[in-house]
């Protein structure tokens, strides 16, 4: 029997470039993400970072709605050429 083909031929469009958490590297040290890491996202630029490398704690986590790194922070102005 053939295969199940639940495929959608018609569009040409895919979305399967979002980058995933997994992928992520750390906004300040440029290192994959560890499994037994604390991770946390800048809402600013969207940008992930090791907990260690910004000095975030899961219990500091909890506290914090909208995250911003240091680089968003600490620059007013939006460096990004
Ligand atoms: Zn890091
Ligand atoms: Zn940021």
């Amino acid at each position: 029997m053939p295969p199940p083909k639940d495929e959608d031929d018609s569009g040409g469009e895919e979305e399967e470039e979002e980058e995933e958490h997994e992928n992520a590297l750390c906004g300040a040290c440029g290192d994959n993400y560890g499994q037994d890491e604390f991770w946390i996202c800048c809402d600013a630029c969207e940008t992930w970072f090791h907990g260690k490398c910004v000095k975030i704690t899961p219990a500091k986590a909890e506290h914090i709605k909208h995250y911003k790194c240091p680089n968003c922070s600490s620059s007013s102005k939006r460096a990004r050429a």
